[in-house]
C-alpha cells in the first residue's frame, strides 16, 4: 500500500536514487543479497537522447532505453526490491541511518544510501538548436561517438583547452576534416599552432544556430554564412543531476563531481555514490561511461552489504 505524506513505516537496508545503469545495477547486486531495497528514479537518464549506445561488452549499439528496460524487468524478479518513479527532492540524516523525501513528500528511510543520481550536460542556450540536436549529430565524447563519425567532415563548437585538446584528439583518430567553431572567442594563443599544424581550421564567427538532422547539420553563423558539417562535437559543462550529496554534506571536488574513495564510499559513512555523479581524486577526470556506472553501481552495492553485514555481527562498521 502506498505510503502517505509524512509517513514513515519501513526500514530499507538501502534507499538506491537514480535508475540508470548505475542505480539499476546497485539495485540487482543489493537485492541478490537479500536486502530490502527501494529504487527511486525520475526518469531522465543522461543519454535519453541516444538511439544507440556503445562499449558496453556484448551490448555495442544497443539501445540504452533498451537496457534499462530489461534492468527494471530483471529487478521484478526480486520481491525484495522496490522500483519507484518519484523524484528525491531532500536527503538527510537520522538517529538510525537515512530518510528521504520525495517530492509528493512521501518520506522513506534506509540504513544506507547509494547516490546514482548522473549528471547534467548544460547546453549553450546562446546558440539555437544545439539541445535539439544533442546526441543526434552534435556529440560529446569520442569515446561514445568517434567510430560512427570517422572520416566524417566534423566541427567542434568551443574556443577553451578541453575543446581545442577535442579537435585535436578527433583530427589523430577520426577525421582528416576538422574545423574549430570558437562561436566568437579567439582560441589559446598556445593552441593555435597546435590546430594549425594538424590541419584544423579555425572559424571565430559568431554561431547564431545549429540546425539540421544526423549526418548533415549546418552550422548558421551570425554574419551568414554556412557552415555544412556531416557532424559537431561540443564538450558541455557538466552539473550535478541532484543536490543531495551536498545537502547530505559529502565532500564535492572542485569540477563538481562527488568524492569516493576505492569503495565507492563518500565522506559521509553509510553514503555510497555510483556512475557519473562521482569519481575517485587520483582520476584527473570523471569516467562517464555506462559499462563504469554499472561497475559502480556492484561496487557501491558489495561493499555497503558487507558494511552493514559486520555491523550487524558485532564486528564493527
Ligand atoms: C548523448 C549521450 C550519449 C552517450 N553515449 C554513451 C555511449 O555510447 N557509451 C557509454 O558508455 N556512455 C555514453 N554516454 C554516457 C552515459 O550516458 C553515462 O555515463 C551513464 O548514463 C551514467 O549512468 P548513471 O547511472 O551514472 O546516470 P544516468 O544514466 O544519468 O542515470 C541517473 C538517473 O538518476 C535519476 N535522478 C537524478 N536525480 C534524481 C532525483 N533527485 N531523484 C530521483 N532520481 C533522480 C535520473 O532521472 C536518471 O534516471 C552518453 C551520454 C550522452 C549524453
Amino acid at each position: 500500500m502506498r505510503r502517505t505524506t509524512e509517513e514513515v513505516t519501513t526500514m530499507y537496508d538501502v534507499i538506491v536514487v537514480g535508475a540508470g545503469p548505475a542505480g539499476l545495477n546497485a539495485a540487482l547486486v543489493s537485492g541478490r543479497q537479500r536486502r530490502r531495497v527501494l529504487l527511486l528514479d525520475s526518469g531522465r537518464p543522461r543519454n535519453a537522447p541516444a538511439a544507440q549506445m556503445h562499449m558496453f561488452l556484448s551490448r555495442d549499439g544497443f539501445p540504452p532505453a533498451e537496457l534499462r528496460r530489461i534492468g527494471r524487468e530483471q529487478l521484478a524478479t526480486y520481491p525484495n526490491v522496490e522500483v519507484r518513479e518519484a523524484t528525491v527532492t531532500a536527503a538527510a540524516q537520522a538517529a538510525r541511518g537515512f530518510t528521504v523525501t520525495q517530492a509528493d513528500g512521501v518520506r522513506e528511510s534506509a540504513r544506507a544510501l547509494v547516490l546514482a543520481t548522473g549528471q547534467v550536460d548544460v547546453l549553450d542556450d546562446q546558440v539555437e538548436g544545439l539541445s535539439a540536436l544533442f546526441g543526434r549529430g552534435v556529440y560529446h565524447c569520442p569515446f561514445c561517438h568517434g567510430w560512427e563519425t570517422t572520416g566524417m567532415s566534423l566541427a567542434v563548437l568551443g574556443h577553451e583547452l578541453p575543446q581545442v585538446m577535442q579537435a585535436l584528439y578527433l583530427a589523430d583518430r577520426f577525421s582528416g576534416d576538422v574545423v574549430v567553431c570558437t562561436n566568437g572567442h579567439p582560441v589559446p594563443e598556445q593552441a593555435a599552432g597546435k590546430l594549425a599544424a594538424a590541419g584544423i581550421a579555425v572559424e571565430e564567427a559568431a554561431v547564431a544556430r545549429i540546425e539540421g538532422e544526423e549526418g548533415a547539420v549546418q552550422l548558421v553563423l551570425a554574419d551568414g554564412r554556412v557552415i555544412e558539417r556531416q557532424a559537431v562535437y561540443h564538450r558541455a559543462p557538466t552539473r550535478q543531476h541532484s543536490p543531495l550529496a551536498e545537502q547530505l554534506g559529502c565532500r564535492i571536488l572542485p569540477d563538481g563531481c562527488v568524492r569516493v574513495d576505492e569503495f565507492q564510499r563518500t565522506s559521509v559513512p553509510g553514503v555510497y555514490a555510483a556512475g557519473d555523479t562521482a569519481r575517485l581524486e587520483a582520476l584527473p577526470d570523471a569516467l562517464t561511461f555506462v559499462i563504469t556506472g554499472a561497475a559502480d553501481g556492484a561496487r557501491a552495492a558489495v561493499w555497503l552489504d558487507q558494511e552493514l553485514f559486520r555491523a550487524d555481527a558485532g564486528l564493527g562498521g
